[in-house]
């Protein structure tokens, strides 16, 4: 008995249940909240029905899932995927109520999605989806209740075309309904590159405790997409060798180091990092197994598994994507001495920055993109202090450090709320 209710049971939601069971064994946790917690709150389905170019109607599946409200209103991506299902979104949406809790931000879990292809619709086709997208979640989201964000396959776009769906029902602009919106309507600066900017963060103070400095240090990292290519282009900056990007098609690779910001405008121009002059190709499976200083898986969950794990060559390993790596690959990796950079907080430099715009548009004052990255480096690093310290006092690994602190937290919150009626 796994105690996984049918419709939630996926590989993703099975990994995020385990890492709670895992967690939960180390603490001390009323096991009336460990019940609650192991089940998110609110599921909702729906089935869309969307007119498509060529004149056909198609019906889109999609999900938001809020996994817990204790600490203020939901908060999580919406992603638009293929193989988008309800466990991986419920697993997400667990996810997101631990990283905030982690980092300290006022909110909940959350997460959406579509089963859809993106790639495969036209921009007309994604705005008609997106809106009806908007309209049949609209009971349960709001600037108070539960604040979408974009993840893969969304992007701004998507989450102006939600503002605007949701700001239409209410018959004024509401900017703080979803964050990650283009500046031009209420979004912050610094939204885009915040979570790459917050793996980076994370990993210089990772080199700052293992005594590894920048300058001479080597990356690679896996999907160039908003999170990798700003993380790459941000440690390249910093004087890190980026030796390898790969994206959905294949990768490439250069030893003695990529120009990133040439990388990024190739992808712009081509759609994909292939192709790209005086690099070799590599595949993602051989990425991930490159020696390197740094690795940052930043595409799409269990990309690290037991089955390549032991092939993994990095000095840390820093989780862009969410869910990344196997609970099986963790113990492996431990036992070759990496150290991890557990998703809940090396990516949770997004969440933060969208903390910052949800502000933003409800003081209808914006701040100065240096005061952004300030501010975000700041509740980062004290993260970061907080989990590295537990790991070392109580000789957790940084993932159960993490996810140990951020349920302490909502159990707290349980606690002290009590429960209702
Ligand atoms: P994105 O759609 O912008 O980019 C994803 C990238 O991964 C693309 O370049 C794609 O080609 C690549 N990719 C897909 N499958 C791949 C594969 N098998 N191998 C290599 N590359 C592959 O998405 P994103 O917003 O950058 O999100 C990436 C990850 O980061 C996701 O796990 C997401 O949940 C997580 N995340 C995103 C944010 C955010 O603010 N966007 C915040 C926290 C976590």
């Amino acid at each position: 008995m796994t105690g996984i209710s049918p419709e939630f049971d996926t590989t993703t939601y099975r990994m995020a249940m385990a890492q709670f069971d895992q967690a939960a064994a180390r603490m001390d946790l009323d096991p009336n909240v460990r019940a609650r917690l192991k089940k998110p709150s609110r599921s909702l389905i729906v089935h869309m029905p969307i007119r498509m170019d060529d004149g056909t109607v198609r019906v889109f599946e999609g999900y938001r899932v809020q996994h817990d409200n204790s600490l203020g209103p939901t908060k999580g991506g919406i992603r638009y995927h293929p193989e988008v299902n309800l466990g991986e979104v419920a697993a997400l949406a667990m996810w997101m109520t631990w990283k905030c809790a982690l980092v300290g931000l006022p909110y909940g879990g959350a997460k959406g999605g579509v089963r859809c292809d993106p790639k495969a619709m036209s921009r007309q086709e994604l705005q008609r989806m997106t809106r009806r997208y908007t309209a049949e979640i609209y009971p349960i989201i709001g600037p108070d209740q539960d604040i979408p964000a974009p993840d893969v396959g969304t992007n701004a776009q998507t989450m102006a075309w939600m503002m605007d769906t949701y700001s239409m029902q209410r018959g004024y602009a509401v900017h703080g309904v979803v964050t990650g919106k283009p500046v031009g309507i209420g979004g912050s600066l610094g939204r885009d590159e915040a979570t790459g900017r917050g793996v980076f963060v994370c990993v210089m103070e990772a080199m700052k405790r293992l005594g590894i400095e920048p300058k001479g240090s080597t990356a690679a990292v896996q999907g160039f997409g908003n999170v990798g290519g700003h993380a790459a282009r941000i440690l390249h900056e910093n004087g890190v060798n980026v030796v390898a990007v790969s994206d959905s098609h294949g990768g490439i690779r250069n030893a003695r180091g990529l120009p990133v910001p040439e990388v990024l405008a190739h992808k712009e121009k081509t759609g994909r990092v292939e192709g790209f002059p005086n690099a070799e190709p590599v595949s993602n499976e051989e990425l991930l197994t490159l020696p390197c200083t740094v690795l940052v898986p930043a595409a799409l969950s269990e990309a690290v598994t037991e089955k390549n794990a032991h092939g993994v060559k990095c000095r840390i390993l820093a989780e862009g994507a969410n869910g990344p790596t196997t609970l099986e690959a963790d113990k492996i990796l431990e036992d070759k001495g990496v150290l991890i950079l557990p998703d809940i907080l090396a990516n949770s430099g997004g969440v933060t920055v969208s903390y910052f715009e949800w502000v933003q548009s409800h003081q209808m004052y914006f701040w100065k993109l240096p005061e952004i990255r300030e501010r975000m480096a700041d509740i980062l690093s004290s993260a970061f202090e907080r989990v590295y310290e537990t790991h070392l006092r109580t000789k957790m690994d940084m993932r159960m450090a993490a996810l140990t602190t951020g349920i302490q937290a909502i159990a707290d919150a349980h606690r002290l709320r009590g429960l209702y009626p």
